[in-house]
């Protein structure tokens, strides 16, 4: 079985889908992997450490892929119609493309593979049962992305984050406060906490509050007898009063806060608004934000993406780009061991030939398309 790695050509990417450390287990298990060179430059790894782990350098994308059995990369293949070039049509019919696809928002390029005869798997999709843990490339992605944010506040913040007692006199701790604690959301207090600052966080899901009182930080919440949580351990769109009471809540607390990090997702939507203009004008002047959602939408009103706002009270609001690739060597290595993990349990250890199990729970739940056909679920008829 030949497995590529094309080089990432998406802006704002750094990261690549296997480091060498995955390319030596893939050689092991019988495989031949071919890696475009430079695919790694930008996470640090080389193409002489690619080579020594058993890759072969290929000097474009096309002849690492043309051939491959399996491509494996970060983002969705790049479309004629975004400036090309047209990363699809470089895969063979009956090629395996495993990736973040983000299919829902890209219907029509799912119906793409489906015509090229090319079986997508969309990594995002994977169901995160105890088994798919370590594939779970939200979770590792996302962990980075709420350490990085919390860095990222603290550069552009012009105070110290820790209590000082100085001869001088004594500087106040900072105070953080987290607002959606997910994967992201949890990392994000851990660092802060770290860092000495003074913790406190907020969440819809009730669940959150041993999680973030775990952290040694503060639960903050509105007082209800909604269930924040859907079937699934996702949050749900919540009603008009609670939003209400919520906004009222946040309003108090955002005043006194010196660093705001949102990192809040409904999943299928867009991100909801967390902090409002009415909310921005309260705040201090030198305080930070930053929108860990502003790909989403955003949860702040003013953020941009690849931004950092100052509002005319003197509020930054940063609104970075793909901020795991903010830490592209830790992000890539975690994102490929993902890859190497959901793929090992398919390839056949004698002779490494993929032997996918369509039936598997894994596979079901995040293969697109298959022989030509569009099949999950969520993208055929049955569950629009
Ligand atoms: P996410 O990225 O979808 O959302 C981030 C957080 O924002 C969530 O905690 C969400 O509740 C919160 N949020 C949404 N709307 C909000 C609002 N209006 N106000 C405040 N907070 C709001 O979340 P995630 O990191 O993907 O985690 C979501 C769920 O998945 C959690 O239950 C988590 O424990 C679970 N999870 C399970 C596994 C596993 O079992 N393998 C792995 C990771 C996460």
């Amino acid at each position: 079985m030949k497995i590529a790695i094309p080089r990432e050509r998406r802006d704002h990417e750094t990261r690549v889908a296997a480091s060498p450390d995955t390319v030596k287990k893939f050689v092991g298990l019988g495989a031949e992997v071919l890696v475009e060179a430079g695919a790694g430059t930008a996470s640090s790894f080389q193409d002489a450490d690619y080579e020594a782990a058993g890759a072969k350098i290929t000097s474009d994308a096309a002849a690492a892929v043309n051939d491959a059995d399996v491509v494996l990369k970060v983002q969705r293949p790049l479309t004629d119609a975004e400036g090309g070039p047209d990363e699809l049509s470089q895969m063979k019919k009956g090629a395996m493309l495993i990736s973040q696809l983000a299919p829902l928002q890209n219907k029509e390029q799912v119906a793409a593979y489906a015509a090229a005869g090319v079986d997508a798997i969309a990594m995002e999709l994977v169901p995160r049962i105890s088994r798919a843990q370590s594939m779970d490339v939200l979770s590792s992605q996302s962990n980075l992305a709420g350490y990085k944010s919390v860095l990222d506040a603290t550069s552009e913040y012009g105070n110290a984050m820790p209590m000082m007692m100085t001869a001088a006199g004594t500087i106040a701790p900072a105070k953080a406060f987290i607002m959606g604690v997910g994967v992201a959301g949890l990392q994000a207090i851990a660092t802060a906490r770290r860092l000495g600052a003074v913790v406190t966080a907020t969440d819809v899901r009730a669940a959150t509050k041993e999680q973030v009182e775990s952290l040694g930080a503060k639960f903050i919440m509105v007082e209800t007898d909604e269930t924040g949580e859907d079937a699934g351990g996702y949050a749900k769109e919540m009603s008009d009063d609670y939003k209400k009471r919520q906004a009222e809540l946040v309003f108090e607390h955002v005043k006194k806060q010196d660093i705001v990090i949102t990192t809040a997702l409904i999943p299928g939507r867009e991100a909801p608004i967390l902090i409002t203009d009415e909310m921005l004008a309260v705040m201090k002047a030198g305080s930070v934000i930053v929108d860990l959602a502003v790909e989403m939408g955003g949860n702040v009103t003013q953020s941009k993406p690849g931004e950092v706002v100052t509002t005319a009270n003197g509020v930054k609001i940063v609104g970075h780009r793909n901020v795991p690739g903010r830490l592209a060597g830790d992000a890539s290595a975690l994102y490929a061991k993902n890859l190497l993990n959901f793929l090992t349990p398919m390839m056949d250890k004698e002779t490494g030939a993929l032997n996918m199990d369509w039936d598997d729970e894994i596979i079901q739940g995040s293969a697109l398309t298959r022989d030509g056909k569009i099949i999950h679920p969520l993208l055929t008829e049955g569950g629009n």
